[in-house]
């Protein structure tokens, strides 16, 4: 027997060992037991409310506002007070200071606001605290520094305000989504009614207060909280001059239907079913962890998320194997847990909605694989799942499941590559894995996707375009182009 051998027979090592808990404390968030609408600067007290809770314990966490027609309109008459009786008037350099303070307050306030997106939407908390916060405040930083250069954005165009926006949020980012919609907005010079989703309103409300510590003019934002029938009301409002929408394909077409012919602009970020392509040549360790963060980052609940895994044949045993070792360690559970790598399901309505497709994937012929996983008693939880065996044809390949499932097919050639990732009604992203720069260009070409990701995936900058082809949507978001759906042009073509 070696020494090595004899010191491992001495030295207990414990076969199985786990990491004690972490949580986040809870006492940086103070809640109000109730919420009404901020408009014009103030609480408005709300006609009804409904209960907002904790997807990960299912315990309510505040009394929120359910927005009628009403108040939604009276949200847009101070909107419209607050653009004709001062904001658009006041210079670029002055909006430029109100969007700086809004981000250095949020960088301030920032641990604040992760746990609270964390436990009122079900997120693991280091992505919250490490991705939604640092990129909400970027978000305020990149567009505060176009306020003034608006000329320079668009030479000879001659850009104007468009007036008040109507934005329509979802629930997989709550504050990140604000962010994309309000800063781009209020640095071209407009005025804002936002509309939260209903299982999240929580960090936008809090956003609220950060409005008041930035002394934003009354009226410049105005929040009103509610379900589907809120933001339909806030599409219909007839001095809305934008819509702003992300969210799902269906809605998004009924709010395409109910502004055609009303000249008010809209821009649509919808689903996605993003190819994620690795080639023989990758990395495969570096890809493997770029497959877990492209599905399993968010509960999936991405719009750009990675759900269908294309495998060049050759190495499809090996991909395989280590994506199924490394989902026996992803943790699932406490969103508030430091450790946490997959949180809650963000409702018992998106937690049916994984299980029906999954059901519908064991029975078209898929092989499931599940990693042993204990999942807590109480709240919405679905363990991360990887299906092999799916043709092209099954609704797992098809639909957006919008959570941590991920279906795998192979290919043989780049050319095959191709097809079979445009083979869908979304073309939102795609990731592509090899080792050959001219190839990833190649691939780039030729992906009906409004972003590709080369050998990395679900990387944001605020200074980088988003959005989508097809019926994942039209109208950019992020960047320069972030700026044009928000601006009218008197000189020159205008779009979006
Ligand atoms: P929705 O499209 O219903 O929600 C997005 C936002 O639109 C929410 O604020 C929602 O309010 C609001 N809304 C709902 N109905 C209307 C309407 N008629 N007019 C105006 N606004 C409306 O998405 P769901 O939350 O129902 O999720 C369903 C599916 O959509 C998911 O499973 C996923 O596949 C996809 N999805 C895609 C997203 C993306 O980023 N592309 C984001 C969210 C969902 P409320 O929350 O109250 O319903």
């Amino acid at each position: 027997m070696t020494d090595l051998e004899r010191k491992h027979d001495r030295t207990p090592v414990p076969k199985e060992w786990t990491y004690a808990p972490a949580p986040e404390s809870r006492e940086v968030v103070s809640l109000d037991d109730r919420y009404g609408h901020y408009v014009g600067g103030k609480w408005l007290e709300p006609s009804e409310t409904y209960t907002t809770i904790s997807p990960a314990t299912e315990e309510p966490l505040a009394e929120v506002g359910q927005a009628t027609p009403e108040e939604v309109e009276a949200a847009v008459v101070a909107a419209r007070d607050a653009f004709e009786n001062g904001w658009s008037g006041i210079s670029a350099a002055e909006r430029a200071k109100y969007l700086f303070r809004i981000a250095r307050i949020l960088q301030e306030r920032s641990r604040e606001f992760a746990v609270l997106e964390s436990l009122n939407g079900g997120k693991p908390i280091k992505e919250s605290r490490d991705v939604d916060l640092p990129l909400a405040a970027a978000h305020f930083f990149y567009y505060a520094g176009w306020a003034d250069k608006l000329e320079y954005a668009f030479p000879n165009r001659r850009p104007r305000p468009v007036g008040v926006a109507g934005q329509i949020i979802p629930w997989n980012f709550p504050l990140l989504m604000l962010s994309w919609k309000i800063a781009p907005a209020l640095a071209a010079g407009n005025t804002v009614v936002l509309k939260p989703a209903e299982t999240t309103p929580l960090s936008a409300l809090l956003f609220a207060d950060v409005l008041r510590q930035a002394e934003l003019p009354p009226g410049v934002v105005n929040i009103v909280t509610g379900d589907g029938r809120t933001g339909a009301a806030l599409v219909k409002s007839e001095d809305v001059d934008k819509i702003a929408f992300t969210g799902s394909t269906d809605v998004g077409k009924a709010i395409q239907r109910e502004l055609a012919g009303t000249g008010k602009k809209l821009t649509l970020e919808l689903g996605g079913k993003a190819a994620n392509i690795i080639f023989d040549d990758a990395a495969l360790d570096q890809a493997v962890e770029g497959i877990v963060n492209g599905i399993y980052f968010n509960q999936g609940h991405v719009c750009c998320a990675g759900s269908r895994l294309l495998v060049q044949e050759s190495i499809y045993e090996p991909v395989v194997e280590k994506l199924k070792r490394r989902l026996t360690t992803l943790r699932v559970g406490d969103p508030l847990d430091k450790n946490t790598d997959v949180g809650a399901i963000n409702s018992a309505q998106q937690l049916e909605k994984i299980r029906e497709l999954v059901e519908s994937g064991e029975q078209e012929g898929a092989e499931i694989y599940q990693p042993p996983c204990r999942l807590p008693e109480k709240g919405y939880w679905f363990v991360p799942t990887v299906f092999t065996n799916v043709a092209q044809s099954y609704r797992i390949a098809q639909e957006e499941i919008f959570g941590p499932v991920l279906s795998v097919l192979t290919f043989r050639t780049p050319e095959e590559a191709v097809e079979k990732a445009n083979n869908t009604p979304y073309g939102l992203s795609a990731g592509v894995w090899t080792e050959k720069g001219s190839r990833i260009l190649w691939m780039a070409e030729r992906l009906r996707a409004g972003v590709v990701w080369a050998n990395t995936f679900n990387r944001f900058d605020p200074s980088s375009p988003f959005g989508g082809y097809k019926e994942s949507g039209f109208g950019r978001e992020g960047g320069r182009h972030g700026l044009e759906p928000y601006l009218r042009f008197d000189n020159g073509p205008s779009h979006g």
